[in-house]
């Protein structure tokens, strides 16, 4: 059974460009409910941990310097088959290919800045929302 739990990050350039309201607003309308939020600044090392599957990946560096860039909004999200139904409704990971009206179709700057990240799996949601936060701010 698909899990209700999602994780999400408003990145560097969608934060900078004042899109979080906007991004926010389609996440209530898809029927999320917001389990934590926080917004944070993450460090290089603490980027470089979060895409750690990546590190063999020529766009690593590229990255976790733009990840750690400036202010992020990290987000827990609950709804039936999150995982999946966040993925359908950020789009896909290269704007280029991101479904009209999809988050990413609208806020995506580039492949790399591409507005939002979307966990893609039920247990990576969990392993990321307890990477940003504790037990007491996840409700
Ligand atoms: P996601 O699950 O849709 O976020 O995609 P991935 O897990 O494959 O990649 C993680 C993040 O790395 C993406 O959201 C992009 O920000 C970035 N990324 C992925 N592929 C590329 C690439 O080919 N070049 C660059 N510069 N960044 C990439």
């Amino acid at each position: 059974m698909a899990g209700k739990l999602t994780f999400t990050m408003i990145k560097p350039t969608a934060f900078k460009n004042n899109n979080s309201g906007a991004i926010l607003k389609i996440i209530y309308e898809a029927g999320f409910i917001i389990k934590a939020m926080k917004l944070t600044r993450l460090t290089p090392a603490q980027a470089g941990a979060f895409y750690e599957v990546h590190k063999e990946r020529p766009f690593y560096a590229s990255l976790v310097e733009f990840m750690s860039s400036g202010p992020i909004i990290a987000a827990s999200l609950e709804k039936d088959n999150a995982v999946e139904d966040y993925r359908t409704l950020i789009g896909a990971t290269n704007p280029e290919n991101a479904a009209k009206g999809t988050i990413r179709n609208l806020y995506a700057t580039n492949l790399q800045q591409n507005a939002v990240h979307g966990s893609d799996s039920d247990e990576n949601a969990i392993v990321e929302s307890d990477y940003f936060f504790s037990k007491v701010e996840q409700f």
